[in-house]
């Protein structure tokens, strides 16, 4: 008998085992489980954020690669204007250096902005200098003041992907600086922007320029104030940024642009000049210059100003530059102020 108890015992208690443990292994795969439909929730919401702000991916995009900035996108959107921001807060700090994984492809201009971080409420002052890459020399010196700065390179400058790659190896941002019809008899360049060009020739040229170089987040107008002022030709322009994942900066060549309005019809992030540094070339009127840029950028959250590769302007940056941050101010790249204003967060309108 004693022996039949003993035997019938772990008989009975062998189910008993089982069952404890199959109900140990339950408890982890259903966190597991909350854990994925969580993630998956989230990068939902993250995604139609992203969608419904800038627009559909780019057309051309590459696999995405390391994430350099927060908002991804995945279908094209029923082309929104800038919308206010997604109702997930902002992260801390507001231009997050490490921005959460990339599930699809990312907006070109997103991929390709150099991460920074900023303080919440800081100032920041975005520091552009365009025409570059016709005078070696000058865009030599401009491209090892201290980064970072936006670089916007002409389409028809030499050797563009070495002079670009070094600058972006450098720590700077690269702008696509277009020729686009002046309104004077100036010869903007070659392949520029004509207003009497039709819809093909515009966009076969616009694919051309943006064929130069890579890693850039979008484009100015090199002159263009007639360009700027066209409908035709700035929506031919946006649309195709839209398609690419790109951004605009609007030089403000002209009082009667239209580039933003036609930027935000089709839901791209769309900036604009606040001061030029050097249109008077003189050491005393660029230092002038840079201290109106603190001032708009103390009043309003942001500045963004945009130089020229001249001694006088590399000689007050290579003096301004350095201590600019421990004048409280953050030295931005352009995409930065793009997320801030993406995102809303801005003290005051102008
Ligand atoms: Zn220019």
């Amino acid at each position: 008998m004693a022996q039949r108890a003993r035997k019938a015992k772990p008989k009975a208690r062998k189910p008993a085992r089982k069952a404890r443990h199959k109900a140990g292994r339950k408890t982890p795969r259903l966190l597991g489980l909350v854990w994925v439909t969580a993630g998956a929730l989230t990068v939902a919401v993250l995604s139609l954020a992203a969608v419904l702000l800038f627009g559909p991916a780019a057309r051309d995009d590459p696999p995405p690669q390391i994430a350099t900035a927060p908002l991804p996108a995945m279908t094209r959107p029923p082309e929104p204007a800038l919308r206010p921001p997604p109702a997930t807060p902002p992260a801390r700090p507001e231009v997050a250096a490490v921005p959460p994984p990339a599930v699809a492809p990312m907006l070109a201009w997103l991929r390709n902005a150099v991460p920074v971080s900023v303080a919440p409420g800081q100032p920041m002052i975005a520091v552009v200098i365009d025409d570059m890459g016709l005078d070696r020399v000058r865009s030599e010196r401009v491209a090892a003041l201290p980064p970072p700065l936006t670089l916007a390179y002409l389409t028809y400058a030499r050797n563009l992907n070495d002079q670009t790659s070094a600058a972006r190896a450098t720590g700077h941002e690269l702008l696509v600086h277009i020729p686009m019809e002046p309104g004077s008899d100036l010869d903007p360049g070659p392949n520029a922007l004509l207003t009497d060009l039709s819809g093909d020739e515009l966009r076969r040229r616009i694919d051309w320029s943006l064929s130069q170089f890579t890693k850039f987040i979008g484009v100015n107008n090199h002159m263009g104030s007639k360009a700027t002022s066209s409908r035709p030709a700035m929506a031919a322009v946006m649309t195709e940024l839209r398609d690419r994942g790109l951004l605009f900066l609007d030089s403000r060549t002209s009082g009667a642009t239209v580039a933003q309005s036609e930027a935000k019809k089709q839901g791209i992030p769309a900036l604009s000049r606040d001061v030029f540094l050097d249109h008077d070339p003189s050491p005393i009127a660029v230092r002038a210059a840079l201290d109106q840029v603190e001032e708009i950028a103390r009043r309003r959250g942001h500045a963004i100003a945009i130089g020229h590769p001249k001694d006088a302007t590399i000689e007050a940056l290579a003096e301004w530059l350095p201590d600019v941050q421990a004048r409280g101010f953050a030295l931005v790249p352009v995409s930065a102020v793009a997320l801030r204003l993406a995102a809303g967060i801005e003290r005051a309108k102008n």
